[in-house]
């Protein structure tokens, strides 16, 4: 029977903010009063094209009259032309289809755990993650996760992960005493504070995962599909994962996660060895192509690091005029603003006073994620808040 003194029937999982968006287009979106919003948010690092971009609209139009679903009992041509795409433009070689990042990362820990089994010839496969990293919330995710705060309550919590602390040279120097089979990171940390991984401490970790055949995960779930820059993170840390985990950015809004992975990782999983219903359907793929398309065929993704430096500029010389800015940092659109005080008042502040929608990451960080097609007026128009509510 439901229970009366709950004022809704969701579950409480969410701090919502007291605001019902019903519209939303580039930029902008709207609530229910029509108040319109500059959304730098952008449904944390989804909807990178902006809300409903026309491409991927005709697209899912099209493809909503034509087949929503059919199951991967038969072949689906846009997914794999999607596959195509993904590792025509990067280090992979297959593609592994799901619906969110949490399951994206469950498909990579499977598939080094198989790697390790058939390949490595180990019984028991350990995989290394890092101290604040997120990877999500299915249990084995949570407890690849190296935060206590997300894992609280869950126990038991699945065995075979080690952490090691973030961007710290000597903890490389464990590596091949715990002979992991893998060893999978953010190359920002997003969730945990927008927290850069450093270029030397990168090519260290991945040096050391090519001399010892250690596999090499990314979890560019957030940093990936342009994001950063270039259409994966990884591709400014001059290295070359094994297996690359995507979901957010890569269906605009429509839910979608994959990993990409070189051959003989791929291999691993053959037929009957994982799976998904709705995985890589006709619906999820075709936003996918459309959006894939739109973030390599136009100049968007280059276009966004004019506006990304720009953003970088006035933060750094706000953060000298600012008594409360302690740190700007990220990569490309990834925007974190470290203050001495909680980030979460600001960004009540941005949204009722100024209508501009930003996130925290942890508590003293904002984390500002800008449509990769936001203009300079708007980017402006960011800048005029930040300066009016941190200076
Ligand atoms: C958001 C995120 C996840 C989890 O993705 P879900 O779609 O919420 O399951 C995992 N890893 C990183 C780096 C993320 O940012």
């Amino acid at each position: 029977m439901a229970n009366q003194t709950l004022s809704s029937a969701v579950m409480g999982t969410y701090n919502r903010f007291p605001v019902t968006l019903v519209k939303g287009k580039g930029s902008y979106v709207w609530d229910e009063e029509d108040t319109k919003y500059l959304d730098y948010s952008s449904g944390i690092a989804t909807c990178n094209l902006g809300h409903v971009p026309n491409a991927v609209e005709e697209a899912m139009n099209q493809q909503l009259g034509d087949l929503w679903h059919c199951s991967n009992l038969f072949h689906i041509p846009s997914q794999e032309e999607l596959a195509k795409q993904l590792t025509d433009n990067s280090c992979g070689d297959q593609v592994f289809f799901c619906n969110s990042g949490a399951e994206a990362n469950e498909a990579a820990i499977k598939l080094a755990r198989k790697y390790g089994q058939d390949v490595q010839q180990k019984e028991q496969s350990q995989i290394i993650t890092f101290t604040n990293s997120f990877h999500g919330r299915t249990m084995a995710t949570l407890s690849a996760t190296g935060q206590e705060k997300i894992q609280q309550g869950f126990s038991p919590l699945t065995p075979g992960f080690d952490y090691l602390p973030f961007n710290d040279d000597e903890a490389l120097n464990q590596l091949e005493e715990l002979s992991p089979t893998a060893v999978m990171l953010e190359l920002v940390q997003g969730e945990g504070g927008v927290i850069p991984a450093n270029q030397q401490w990168v090519e260290r970790l991945a040096s050391i995962c090519q001399n010892q055949d250690i596999l090499l995960m990314v979890d560019e779930i957030q940093t990936g599909m342009g994001r950063t820059g270039t259409l994966f993170a990884y591709q400014q840390y001059g290295i070359e994962p094994d297996v690359i985990s995507l979901a957010k950015g890569l269906g605009s809004g429509f839910p979608i996660g994959a990993i990409i992975a070189k051959q003989d990782v791929a291999n691993v999983f053959s037929a009957g060895a994982h799976g998904s219903t709705f995985g890589g359907n006709p619906l999820a793929t075709t936003a996918g192509l459309a959006t894939v398309r739109e973030l390599t065929e136009t100049p968007v993704v280059t276009e966004s690091k004019k506006i990304a430096s720009y953003l970088w500029q006035e933060l750094e010389s706000l953060k000298e005029e600012s008594t409360i800015i302690q740190d700007v940092r990220g990569m490309g659109l990834l925007l974190g603003v470290e203050l001495n005080q909680p980030a979460i008042d600001i960004v009540h502040k941005a949204r009722n006073e100024h209508q501009l929608l930003i996130i925290v990451a942890g508590p003293n960080v904002l984390r500002i994620l800008p449509p990769l097609t936001t203009t300079f007026d708007e980017a402006k128009q960011f800048i005029s808040v930040m300066k009016q509510l941190l200076t």
